[in-house]
């Protein structure tokens, strides 16, 4: 299970800290929510890939585990998109770029695999934004609606976003 944090640093700086950094302490456990806090045990680190602009770094994520159910818990901070490797700013500023008709650096084909990714999202971050009750109308124009979402994504706060849309209809922005 993906717990997304907001560690209020930015992602340079969780990568100075490594194992350092200020994880969370949770007083029930988020699966089955028994409250002995003694039952959450911290579970280890696995080591990520965070790609920005400027830099490749390789970061720790703090795994937990619960006692009582046995179930895992990732602490992955907001800057980064579930399963994706480049930070949810580098992946947004591209496809902003790319609509701006600006040139965009970077990796062709793994731009296109997110811009795609993102299409196929559309209707999802509408019905977040809709429950939210923004009252947004549809273009048949898909640059347009694609431009209308990020801005709403960017309005709302990029990883506040990522963070309240996780699980929406049991889903999250940019899956599959
Ligand atoms: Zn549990």
């Amino acid at each position: 299970m993906i717990i997304l944090h907001d560690f209020r640093i930015s992602l340079e700086e969780y990568a100075n800290r490594g194992k350092m950094n200020n994880f969370p302490i949770f007083d029930k456990c988020p699966n089955c929510h028994c409250i002995a806090s003694g039952n959450l045990h911290r579970h280890g680190y696995y080591w990520r890939y965070a790609i920005t602009d400027e830099a490749e770094f390789k970061i720790p994520i703090c795994r937990l585990i619960c006692l009582s159910c046995k179930k895992t818990f990732s602490i992955l901070p907001d800057f980064l998109i579930p399963y994706f490797q480049h930070s949810l700013d580098l992946i947004l500023q591209r496809m902003e770029q790319f609509l701006q008709n600006k040139k965009t650096k970077g990796n062709r084909q793994l731009f296109s695999f997110h811009w795609i990714r993102y299409q196929k999202n559309m209707k999802w971050i509408h019905s977040f934004f809709v429950d939210l009750g923004e009252v947004i109308g549809i273009s048949s124009v898909i640059k347009n609606e694609a431009v209308k979402y990020l801005k709403l994504i960017r309005d709302f706060g990029a990883s506040s976003f990522l963070r309240r849309s996780w699980g929406h209809l049991s889903s999250y922005f940019m899956a599959n």
